[in-house]
């Protein structure tokens, strides 16, 4: 067993070393997928909500509709449209071991879009994942893939790019393939923060210090030794990256940490798997980011945490400070072009200063590493032992309910401010006999920093949902019905004038998880591009003449609503427009202004007003 766990050790070591520097045959593979040069406003391993970023975000000059190019030969192995995260998106496999992604994207080369499109209609979705074999759409180094866009989760015009191990699907750090930018610029290190670690890191605030830098690398300013009461610490920071040549701040490539220049831990973010990704709420202050403070970054691993970023050197991080003699801390922080900046301090043990520990309530708490269950008379929660980081107290409150609709007790365990790894499981018995039209309409909602809500399951008397964070938690009937925005107004619409059709379909619990619209009884393809409007452009889907039209809207809890409606379209000439509206536009007053930008978003469905004399 032991030497299973040496061997395991070094294994994991061994791969880690082995994947900080791609082999020399990939380092010059890949293109830059643009055709201007390579600029970047996010690099792999950035900080953001639940999860590192895994790629490099490429500057397209806040421009839509650049020309996207395979980055090497290889062949389009996925393409996936999705309302949220990569929008449409594009992975190509290549011969030697990798894939690239490409995100964000608008329209398709029109070989791959004319395919997309009909595997819509065929499997009557706008959302789509395909997968292609070899021989279907192969690419070479250069090919035309796509025009970059704004599409998904994506909240201004960019290319999202990943490189990936294609057997392991692990995400690979692009800046370590010789990518055409230059960097010399040396991360920069804003704060340092010092924990208490005889306690959980959740359990205070650490004690922070602000960072300067001299010619003899960074120090805390005006404290020539950091002298502490503390007989355990551990450190993080607060730092990001810039490259040469503009760009925004970016996240560091690595840290390692020094005790009496001996290495202690480092982290690399060289590669994450995207099972791994959540795991950066153990690598940040969690609840400090939580209440609104910056990304701090862990020079040591928390107990529950299992992420491959950390390599372990000495130990896990922890510092014991074993007598009152001057230690040396040093930290070495780089970027993936290998620019350092370094930390140096001297930490010392001073018994006077050591606070009186308080005594240790008996209130209950969630270690990590072991199963953990909250179990009441009409509420269970449970967590697997990878759930937690570090010991989180727990709190539990129970309020009885009188909304007509609860078919619960309000059950309150902790809120989103500890954060859980994968899902935790709670079952909720009811307070009172549920009407037998309610029991296919029954939801669990969870509410704290937002609401998730989940359909439920019976069993024995409990109802069970699966969450990822704690919160407030009740069993409800959802039997509302969404609600689905008119078309017009008549018998027969008059549509000869617009370009498209919007929908807004909007649910009591906010999520409309189906929305199906027909045409003369055929499914019509709406985008649903950032989940909130519904669009069809006209297309030769919808020649001249009558035809009627069907939205049909579900929600999670299965209600559903359906509206009918009958339009006409005929040829169409926009009205010239008139010299009065047009001396009005050029008109500087504020009033003649308003009314001029005002028009076209009143008549955002109608086709735009002939403009073609600029
Ligand atoms: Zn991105």
């Amino acid at each position: 067993m032991q030497l299973r766990l040496v061997l395991l050790t070094w294994l994991c070591s061994f791969s880690l070393y082995m994947m900080a520097q791609p082999p020399a045959n990939q380092k010059n593979y890949f293109r830059n997928p643009l055709g201007i040069p390579m600029q970047l406003s996010a690099n792999f391993g950035e900080l953001r909500p639940n999860h590192w970023h895994m790629g490099l975000d490429i500057r397209t000059e806040a421009r839509e509709n650049l020309p996207v190019y395979a980055a090497a030969e290889g062949y389009v192995a996925k393409i996936g449209i999705r309302a949220q995260s990569f929008g449409r998106f594009i992975i190509i496999r290549h011969p030697n071991g990798l894939s690239t992604l490409y995100a964000h994207l608008n329209d398709f080369n029109s070989e791959l879009e004319a395919y997309v499109t009909a595997q819509q209609y065929k499997q009557e979705s706008w959302a789509v994942e395909l997968d292609f074999t070899p021989d279907q759409f192969p690419v070479s180094k250069g090919s035309f893939i796509a025009y970059s866009g704004n599409t998904g989760g994506s909240k201004g015009p960019h290319l999202h790019f990943e490189i990936i191990d294609t057997e392991s699907d692990k995400r690979l750090n692009p800046l370590l393939f010789n990518f055409p930018m230059n960097d010399d610029i040396p991360p920069v290190l804003l704060r340092l923060a010092v924990y208490d670690r005889s306690k959980a890191t959740y359990a205070q605030t650490p004690l922070f210090y602000l960072l300067k830098n001299t010619d003899s690398g960074y120090i805390i300013p005006k404290l020539p030794v950091l002298k502490t009461g503390l007989t355990q610490v551990s450190f993080a920071i607060q730092a990001h990256d810039r490259m040469s040549g503009g760009g925004s701040d970016n996240g560091i490539f690595s840290a390692k940490l020094y005790f009496d220049d001996q290495p202690q831990l480092s982290f690399v973010l060289d590669s994450i798997d995207y099972d791994e990704t959540a795991d950066i709420n153990s690598h940040i202050d969690y609840r400090y980011d939580y209440n609104g403070g910056a990304y701090f970054q862990h020079l040591s691993q928390l107990p529950g945490d299992h992420c491959p970023i950390y390599k372990h050197i000495s130990g896990d991080g922890v510092i014991n400070l074993p007598d009152t003699n001057q230690h040396l801390i040093s930290i070495d922080v780089k970027d993936a072009a290998g620019n350092t900046s370094q930390i140096n301090f001297t930490i010392q043990h001073d018994d006077s200063l050591a606070l009186i520990p308080t005594p240790q309530s008996g209130a209950m708490k969630f270690a990590p590493n072991r199963v953990n269950i909250v179990e009441k008379e009409d509420f269970k929660l449970e967590l697997t032992p990878r759930s937690i980081y570090d010991t989180v107290p727990v709190l539990y409150y129970r309020n009885s309910s009188t909304n007509y609709n609860a078919v619960s007790a309000t059950h309150q365990v902790n809120d989103a401010s500890y954060p859980v790894h994968g899902d935790l499981r709670v079952s909720i018995k009811a307070t009172k006999p549920v009407p037998a039209e309610w029991k296919d309409k029954l939801i669990m909602l969870r509410s704290s920093k937002g609401n998730t809500m989940r359909k439920v399951q019976l069993k024995d008397g409990w109802f069970t949902a699966s969450f990822g964070d704690f919160g407030t938690f009740q069993v409800l009937a959802d039997l509302t019905a969404p609600q689905i925005n008119e078309l017009g107004k008549g018998d027969t619409i008059n549509l000869s004038s617009a370009s498209r059709i919007v929908f807004t379909p909007a649910d009591n619990f906010g999520i409309v998880k189906n929305f199906r619209v027909e045409l003369d009884s055929q499914w019509l393809r709406f985008t649903n591009d950032k989940s909130r409007n519904w669009i069809y452009k006209f297309d030769e889907r919808c020649p001249y003449g009558v035809h009627q039209l069907t939205a049909i809207a579900t929600d999670m809890a299965g209600n559903s609503a359906t509206k009918t409606w009958w339009f006409r379209r005929s040829e169409y000439t926009p009205p010239p427009p008139k010299k009065k509206s047009v001396k009005k536009t050029t008109n500087k007053s504020a009033g003649a202004k308003k009314t001029a930008t005002k028009k076209p978003k009143a008549t955002a469905v109608k086709k735009p007003a002939v403009k073609k004399k600029k």
